[in-house]
């Protein structure tokens, strides 16, 4: 038992959406879409930031950005284009310590930043 929202998804404690499911990737999409397309994509071992990823295993960071794109071309997004976004603390708005890879699409997505 772990209190990570996102280790409780990918041991099924949790239900969720899933659309990628890998031997080291999960992609579900977010219960709270910000857009058409919003999915998350994670690595199913637990890193709390996209860093705390690249340094210790840069091929699975690299495997996130695949599926992400893979799921952007089945999400029918590829072609008009979308976002990819790691928030990172306080300041980047991360919820969620477990890292995630939001992918957003369908949409124009406005400018990069709200402030
Ligand atoms: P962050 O702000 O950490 O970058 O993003 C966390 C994301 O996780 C948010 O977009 C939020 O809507 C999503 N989220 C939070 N709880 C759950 C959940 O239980 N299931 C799913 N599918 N998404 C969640
Ligand atoms: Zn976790």
């Amino acid at each position: 038992m772990t209190d990570c929202l996102f280790c409780r998804i990918v041991e099924g404690e949790i239900p969720a959406t899933v659309v990628a499911d890998t031997d080291d990737v999960l992609a579900f999409r977010d219960i709270t879409p910000k857009a058409p397309t919003h999915v998350l994509v994670i690595p199913k071992a637990h890193y709390a930031n996209a860093a705390e990823l690249a340094a210790a295993d840069p091929a699975l960071a690299g495997r996130l950005i695949d599926v992400a794109g893979t799921i952007a071309t089945s999400e029918g997004v590829a072609e008009d284009g979308y976002r990819l976004m790691f928030n990172t603390g306080r300041h980047g708005g991360q919820e969620v310590f477990h890292v995630h890879l939001h992918l957003l699409g369908g949409t124009p997505l406005g400018p990069m930043l709200a402030i």
